[in-house]
């Protein structure tokens, strides 16, 4: 299955907080990394008082069960030190979210399918569009021109 992962990170060196879970993704079983955005240096979401975030989206074929995967990001943040008290949008060593797993819609308490922030997040849509170019969400939208159309201000993409 395809399955898109966005990447962010604002505490303890975001750049080599999102080397090591892109490395813990490599290594996923059943799982290949297949693509891999540039990395985007975005203002905080939310509290403003937090460094900036850096951003990028990784491509995955996986033959993990969408929960399995969630779970599995969720074991790389918890190996990155990500702490989950504190405020809704707070800084993070590692956010890793289920972007879209192939043209799947799910709405659980644990996981929801595309993840709803997709469409209203410049940070995730240009970086999306950059691997997945050719990408629909399940209701039809074109991921190009989500991003084409978003207003990418304070959005920086890194230079290689
Ligand atoms: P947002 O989800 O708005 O980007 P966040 O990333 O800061 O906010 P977290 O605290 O990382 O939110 O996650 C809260 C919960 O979201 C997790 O416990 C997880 O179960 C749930 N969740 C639901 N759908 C997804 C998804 N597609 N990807 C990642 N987490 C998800
Ligand atoms: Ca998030
Ligand atoms: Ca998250």
């Amino acid at each position: 299955m395809p399955a898109y992962v966005g990447l962010g990170s604002n505490l303890d060196d975001p750049a080599a907080q999102l080397a090591m879970a892109l490395e813990a993704l490599a290594a996923l079983p059943d799982t290949r990394l297949v693509a891999l955005s540039g990395r985007y240096h975005n203002p905080p979401m939310g509290p403003q008082d937090q460094p900036d975030y850096l951003n990028a989206v990784a491509g995955l074929l996986t033959r993990l069960p969408a929960e399995a995967l969630l779970a599995a990001l969720q074991g790389i943040e918890d190996a990155q030190g990500r702490r989950r008290e504190g405020p809704r949008w707070g800084p993070r060593t590692v956010d890793l979210d289920l972007l879209a797993y192939g043209n799947t819609r799910i709405e659980s308490d644990a996981l929801t399918l595309p993840h709803p922030g997709i469409c209203s997040r410049p940070f995730v849509l240009v970086p999306l569009a950059e691997v997945a170019p050719g990408l629909h969400l399940p209701d039809g939208q074109s991921v190009a021109a989500l991003a084409a159309a978003a207003d990418a201000t304070g959005l920086r993409r890194e230079e290689p």
